[in-house]
Parts: C-alpha cells; structure tokens; sequence
C-alpha cells in the first residue's frame, strides 16, 4: 500500500473513533496534514478551539506562532507533518487524560511509521513525555529537555527528537519566544546538518 493510502486508512479510522469520550462533543477529529514524506514530524498536544472547528492542527492562535518559527528558520509548512497526541479536542482544552492518551496513541504510532521522519520535534510537556516512554527512557521535565537533541530509538527506527516549548506557552508568557526561537535555529542546524535544506 502506498503511504497516501496508508494515511487515508488511519484518517477514516480516526473520523469514526468512538473510543473516548472525547468524541460525544467534538466537532471534527484532527487527525494531522502535511507531506507524507516529510523530514521533520512536529507533535503537538490536541486540538483546540479552532482545530475542531476546521479539523486542521494548529491553525488558531498557537498555530500562528508556529507559522512563524517556521518561516523564521524557512521551513514550509507544507514540507512538514503536523500531528497531534490526541486527535479530538479535550472540553475547555483541558489536559489529556492518562486513559485518552491511552486510547488515542496507536493513531499516532501508525502516522509515524508511515512517516519515518528524521527527526521528531516533540510540542510541549505531554507529546515530550510519551515520545520519551516509547523510547524507554525517563522523562525529565520540558525545562530541562528543550535547547538539547537526542538520538533515540522509536518504534523499531532511529530518529533525533527534539523537544521544544509548546507554542502556547508563547501566548501565556512572552519569555518563551526566544527559546523557541532558538530551538527552531537548533532544528534548522540539524535539517542542514542532515542534508535537509
Ligand atoms: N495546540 C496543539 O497542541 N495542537 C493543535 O493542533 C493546536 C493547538
Ligand atoms: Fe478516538 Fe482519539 Fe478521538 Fe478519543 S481522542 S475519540 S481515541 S480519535
């Protein structure tokens, strides 16, 4: 099957996904968009406001600021992958819970083996911390992990993850725009370290 088919077949089984309660108030799934080929795969938390209205990741406010680290460091969104831990929105965006992320990961462990990105760039402290478990190690806080890259071993694949504030943060407290600012300028030495750019 080819990869277009591959991530149609996870986006139907998304579209009908009963297995949390999270589906009863959603408006629209979000199962992710971008280029199947993509070099980089960017892991948020879950949709928001805005993302169930469209059923498209990060298009409301923190998607803004996304949009602009990325033209910042010249990446076009369209030559990412944009996924997120859980595919339906949490009610007042709450926190996922334990048994939502439970339920709604295998989605996302398919688009990553569908994918198989160089690099992972993990969105905040909950897409950081079950990265972190998938690759059998311990997760220290977000604080900690952001500004490093790590070579892991995910899924039966090597790929460097790098874990960065989420963009949100951004919007609640101005002090995180230069680190993310300077996280994205690590992603970038990275891309071109790799050949990517
Ligand atoms: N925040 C996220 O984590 N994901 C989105 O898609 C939008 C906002
Ligand atoms: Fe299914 Fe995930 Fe939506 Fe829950 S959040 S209903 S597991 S797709």
């Amino acid at each position: 099957m080819s990869k277009e088919d591959l991530m149609e077949e996870v986006a139907t089984e998304v579209m009908a996904c009963k297995k949390c309660g999270l589906s009863k108030k959603r408006r629209n799934p979000v199962p992710g968009e971008g280029d199947l080929d993509a070099d980089v795969l960017f892991i948020g938390e879950a949709p928001g406001y805005w993302e169930d209205v469209k059923g498209k990741p990060f298009v409301g406010s923190a998607g803004e600021i996304l949009d602009e680290m990325l033209s910042k460091i010249g990446l076009s969104r369209n030559k990412v992958y944009i996924a997120n831990i859980l595919k339906c929105r949490p009610p007042e965006n709450r926190d996922p819970s334990v048994s939502e992320v439970k339920d709604c990961v295998p989605y996302l462990d398919q688009q990553i083996k569908i994918i198989k990105p160089k690099i992972i760039v993990t969105l905040g402290r909950h897409s950081t911390s079950y990265i972190l478990s998938r690759c059998g190690l311990e997760g220290a806080g977000i604080e900690k992990l952001h500004g490093g890259k790590y070579a892991v071993e995910l899924l039966g694949f090597k790929v460097l993850l790098i874990p960065m504030y989420h963009p949100a943060a951004v919007l609640y407290n101005p002090k995180y725009r230069s680190a993310l600012e300077r996280d994205f300028q690590l992603l970038r030495g990275e891309l071109e370290r790799l050949g990517c750019l």
